[in-house]
């Protein structure tokens, strides 16, 4: 008989301090739709589910005719179905882990090495960069998400500069000077002006640092409570911010870096030295297979400021949403297909009118999320249909193509990760 090569996965759910509580959370909204023993408690966070093969979250088999208990069992006794372009490529590993996101506190300013950096920090530091991959991440709104991602056009920075003179006081006249006297035409001017003022403000003394973020916390709430809007310099996030990472040095980065709110299906792509940082909301995320992750602010973790502010691309700009392209082929598909080779997602939304759904065999392995609607998938090497409720997450091999049958006249929201060369 034919190796099954399409079926249902339990996935890890992480309970990271930033999560939103309970059912609050989208990602404890998926786990209890798509499985009725699960407990939600509302005192604990539900911050991430992975849906990979990752060994800290290595998905299980929901099927008991098979002998392999885990994704990753299942992919090193069946290679073929990774696809054989990515079998290569990627030495017999799937090369992306596909996740949930539901955040309520902010995680930290970060950014990801490209692959020579990373091959290098791995080599002088293996405790706090734990491989030599790079970390490509891609952000896809379920909710309305906010974040803050690239440097913002200079002009802004200017203007948060004159309107905050705590942030200004922290970065000190000879910097500020620079940034002000460089042009958006000369882009290494700029980019030089923007590194001396963002390497001042992230080396500045803790002690400063606290000072300054006291005074500006203080005249916002004043102004606030005095019934003026303070949402030219940010008000409310700001004081949001401090909240969470009291005296925190990123607090301040929001006056260099675009912040974004992604409605529903809206992306960012967060490539090589951008710098970023996740705020609040719900989202989907695809990230090639690492955990290299360069931090400077609002967190408690790890924080290594000298290597974060060297190897930041330093290229103001307020485009930062990324677009998907519509599919020729399927009206219901839209692909979100970024620069690298790692991954590329699709989101399927199809409307509740149509009984049976199509999802398009690929050259590669795949890993399908039901977020919204119910179907029942079968496929020519599965042995009975599969049903899926929201929340249900199947893999499926190269090359097999999967028929959904929708079975409430509810719309269909799918995603599916997969790598594409
Ligand atoms: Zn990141």
């Amino acid at each position: 008989m034919a190796v099954q090569k399409v079926f249902p996965l339990s996935c890890t759910v992480q309970h990271y301090a930033w999560g939103k509580m309970g059912s609050s959370s989208e990602v404890a909204r998926l786990l209890a739709s798509s499985d009725p023993q699960a407990q939600i408690s509302e005192d604990k966070p539900y911050a991430e589910l992975w849906m990979g093969s990752h060994p800290r979250g290595d998905a299980k088999i929901l099927d008991n005719r098979f002998s392999q208990k885990t994704l990753s069992q299942w992919i090193s006794e069946n290679q073929d179905c990774l696809g054989s372009k990515v079998k290569e490529t990627f030495d017999g590993k799937l090369p992306f882990l596909f996740k949930v996101l539901s955040v309520e506190t902010a995680l930290s300013i970060q950014a990801h090495p490209n692959k020579e950096l990373a091959e290098k920090l791995h080599l002088q530091a293996p405790q706090h960069y734990p491989d030599a991959n790079h970390k490509p991440e891609m952000a896809i709104a379920l909710t309305s998400f906010q974040g803050l991602c690239g440097f913002r056009p200079i002009e802004e920075i200017v203007t948060f500069l004159t309107k905050v003179p705590e942030f200004q006081f922290l970065i000190g006249d000879n910097a500020v000077a620079q940034l002000k006297q460089s042009s958006s035409s000369d882009s290494q001017s700029a980019a030089s002006a923007l590194q001396s003022c963002f390497s001042h403000l992230m080396k500045s003394e803790k002690k400063v640092v606290v000072e300054q973020l006291n005074l500006l916390v203080k005249r916002i709430s004043q102004q606030v409570a005095a019934g003026n809007n303070m949402e030219d310099i940010y008000g409310e996030l700001l004081l949001q911010l401090h909240q969470q990472y009291p005296g925190d040095i990123g607090c301040f980065a929001i006056y260099f870096l675009n912040l974004l709110t992604l409605k529903p299906g809206e992306a960012m792509f967060l490539e090589a030295n951008v710098p970023h940082a996740y705020l609040k909301g719900d989202c989907v995320e695809c990230m090639a297979c690492s955990d290299n992750t360069v931090r400077a602010g609002l967190t408690p973790k790890f924080i290594d400021v000298p290597t974060l502010c060297e190897m930041l691309s330093y290229i103001p700009s307020k485009d930062r949403l990324f677009l998907p392209t519509r599919s020729q082929e399927d009206p219901y598909l839209s692909i979100y297909d970024p620069p690298v080779p790692d991954f590329t997602v699709m989101k399927i939304e199809v409307p509740g009118s149509i009984t049976e759904y199509k999802v398009l065999a690929v050259d590669s392995a795949s890993i399908l999320l039901v977020v919204q609607g119910r179907v029942t998938a079968s496929s020519p090497t599965a042995h009975t249909p599969i049903p899926l409720q929201c929340g249900g997450v199947l893999f499926i091999g190269a090359n097999e193509s999967v028929s959904l049958k929708l079975s409430v006249p509810d719309d269909l929201l799918m995603f599916r990760a997969c790598c594409l060369l």
